[in-house]
């Protein structure tokens, strides 16, 4: 990798932060039609999604055809012999038990270093190759929300995004073809308990740099959500708002990494409330569980 050049012009990063099928990556369209923004899809997977496997851009080209990301790797200046170590190195900082591993002590500061130096890289990258000044980033990783809401001179606005346990249980049950694969309730439980418990300690710890958002909310009043997230993080989302207004539809832009729709090429949001129904008592007790946790974490 080439040394580190001073980034006085890093775009600021929006990160989405929340469980799987969580509703991330509408959230990503929606705010990727934000003036002066891009949509950059989970980021954590762009070294071995984009760069190792070189699977295809929502786009519809290979990641090493598509202008943005071939340009992004290029000015990044990653080298291929490096990319797996790389790859390695983030996971152990980015996914659930990266959390813990920071909190910890279990990251040393070489490790840590070379993270945010990457990854700063890569967003700049981003900044430089579409001239956006807001990067949004849907990983959805609590690991990944409190290492880069850390690294100066990035920053960061963490959008945590819940789902009601009933919602996540009906969710997680669906067949979905190829990404996350459907949970057993009583997976949909433990996962629930765990990803829940470190998105809320990661929440502590970025407190003046987080916003919460429910994935109900969203779908009830999308325009109300918007104009939260203007205030908290200064983006303008007139045209987002506009589209939902007149039901127009999204483009999804270059999504190496994110859930089945991106693969839609243009996505419609409409406001609709959300009321999944159950259909076994052992998922609806399961759900209930879920809600009491989620009551003692007060989400
Ligand atoms: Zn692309």
């Amino acid at each position: 990798m080439n040394s580190a050049p001073d980034q006085p012009n890093l775009p600021v990063l929006i990160y989405i932060m929340g469980t799987a099928r969580s509703g991330s990556t509408i959230l990503e369209i929606l705010l990727a039609s934000g003036k002066d923004a891009i949509g950059a899809g989970e980021l954590s997977e762009l070294i071995r999604d984009g760069f190792i496997e070189d699977r295809r851009c929502s786009c519809g080209e290979l990641t090493s055809k598509c202008e943005l990301w071939r340009g992004v790797k290029e000015r990044v200046g990653l080298a291929d012999y490096e990319l797996e170590n790389l790859n390695r190195q983030h996971r152990r900082i980015d996914w659930h038990l990266g959390l813990a591993r920071q909190m910890l002590g279990g990251i040393n500061r070489h490790e840590m270093a070379v993270y945010n130096d990457t990854n700063q890289r890569i967003i700049g990258a981003i900044g430089e190759m579409t001239g956006c000044d807001f990067v949004i980033d849907s990983s959805k990783y609590a690991g990944r929300a409190l290492a880069l809401g850390q690294a100066c001179p990035l920053r960061v606005y963490v959008i945590c995004l819940t789902r009601s346990p009933a919602g996540l249980m009906a969710a997680f049950q669906k067949p979905n073809r190829g990404e996350q694969l459907p949970k057993s309730p009583l997976k949909t439980l433990f996962y629930y308990l765990v990803v829940s418990s470190l998105l809320r300690l990661a929440g502590r710890q970025l407190r003046n740099q987080i916003m919460y958002l429910r994935y109900e909310e969203l779908l009830k009043d999308p325009i109300g959500a918007l104009t939260r997230i203007e205030k908290f993080c200064g983006m303008e989302l007139t045209v987002a708002k506009k589209n939902i207004a007149r039901q127009l539809p999204f483009d999804v832009g270059h999504i190496v990494t994110g859930n089945r729709i991106r693969k839609m090429g243009q996505v419609s949001f409409a406001a609709e409330s959300s009321d999944p129904s159950l259909t076994s008592t052992s998922q609806r007790a399961i759900a209930s569980l879920m809600g009491a946790w989620k009551s003692i974490l007060r989400f």
